[in-house]
């Protein structure tokens, strides 16, 4: 096998051509996520020969993600997806060098992972990872391919590319309050394949930079898959951007994993013995004010999610309680990552003790 006839069929595109397809092999590409949307993504990138590729995801294969990660086989549940994906695309083309980064990212590790690459690829499906993504692309200089989808409807722009504007331009921050995934909400394959596909071109155009590609840069484009009505709507920079408005010294990362936790769960007995715990509400302020459990703290879970840190010792028990019990499990899992580590979930929540 040589490159001519494993690249033929692009490089005889006069906008691609040898040289373009020089700069596809030294280009390299970090794809964070390898789920529904990073799946294509590489897929068509290995495809094109970008030579050097970066997975991050920290999650395993499930037999629930086979429908549209199309990247992972039944024989692969259970392995790390960044290690699966890289098996699978180097038997698709094991001329490139990939490297599989098997961990979440995270404000800690997010700016040295960016560094080391020329284009981001957000391929996550939670807002916590997608403002990391923007707020640590702007901070290393790297153009970031944002993709996100729900339901029938799939949307795309590219951040940050030759000072375009940031995602925070367009949504300075994160929606309040709780905020289904894929998991909750439901995904079809098909629309996932056709954004991260999308997002995979957008890569190949900023790489080539042939004159007649325009990057989506500045754009945002949204799908409705049911009708197949769409729009490509402008964006411009905000001067007053909480991130790209800023220099590069003075943004700082944050990040709180929208990861669930696995914690004990009480009944309404149990939670009235245990005298010494403190009972926190994490519903937010409106659902609080219209009623709580008496003697109840209140600590929203959009606050948590802000990074705000409640003052309460470490080795303190919690029960912690939400409307019906779902958002409890990404408090629990907000407050395990700042030390907490004494954290109950009171079945059934405000709405079984009403
Ligand atoms: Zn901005």
């Amino acid at each position: 096998m040589n490159d001519k006839n494993r690249y033929n069929r692009q490089v005889i595109l006069p906008e691609i051509g040898q040289k373009g397809q020089k700069k596809l092999t030294s280009a390299s590409v970090l794809c964070i996520g390898a789920g529904g949307l990073g799946c294509p993504a590489l897929l068509y990138l290995a495809g094109a020969g970008v030579g050097h590729l970066g997975i991050v995801d920290f999650d395993v294969v499930d037999e629930t993600n086979l429908q549209r990660q199309i990247l992972f086989s039944t024989e692969q549940i259970g392995q790390n997806k960044a290690e699966a994906a890289k098996s699978r695309l180097l038997a698709l083309n094991p001329e490139i060098e990939i490297l599989a980064y098997p961990e979440e990212l995270t404000a800690k590790n997010a700016q040295n992972l960016l560094a080391n690459y020329d284009i981001i690829i957000d391929g996550s499906d939670n807002f916590a990872t997608k403002y990391l993504i923007n707020d640590a692309a702007i901070k290393t200089g790297k153009p970031f391919i944002f993709g996100s989808i729900s339901g029938f409807n799939g949307q795309i722009s590219v951040f940050n590319f030759e000072n375009g504007p940031c995602y925070r331009c367009l949504f300075p921050a994160p929606p309040k309050g709780h905020v289904p995934n894929c998991a909750e909400a439901g995904v079809i394959g098909a629309v996932a394949g056709m954004i991260g596909t999308a997002q995979a071109m957008e890569a190949i155009k900023i790489i080539v930079a042939h004159k007649d590609f325009t990057p989506l840069a500045g754009k945002f484009w949204n799908i409705d898959m049911l009708s197949m009505e769409n729009q490509l709507l402008s964006l411009t920079k905000n001067p007053n951007c909480p991130t790209c408005s800023k220099n590069k010294e003075e943004i700082s990362l944050h990040y709180s994993s929208p990861v669930c936790a696995i914690i004990p769960e009480l009944t309404k007995q149990q939670m009235l013995d245990k005298k010494q715990a403190v009972l926190v509400d994490v519903r937010e302020i409106d659902e609080w004010e219209a009623g709580h459990i008496e003697g109840a703290k209140h600590i929203a879970l959009s606050d948590l999610l802000d990074g705000f840190e409640p003052d309460l010792a470490k080795n303190c028990e919690i029960i912690l309680y939400c409307q019906t019990g779902i958002r409890v499990r990404q408090a629990a899992k907000t407050l395990q990552t700042l030390g907490f580590s004494n954290i109950n979930n009171l079945i059934g929540g405000y709405k079984d003790w009403q």
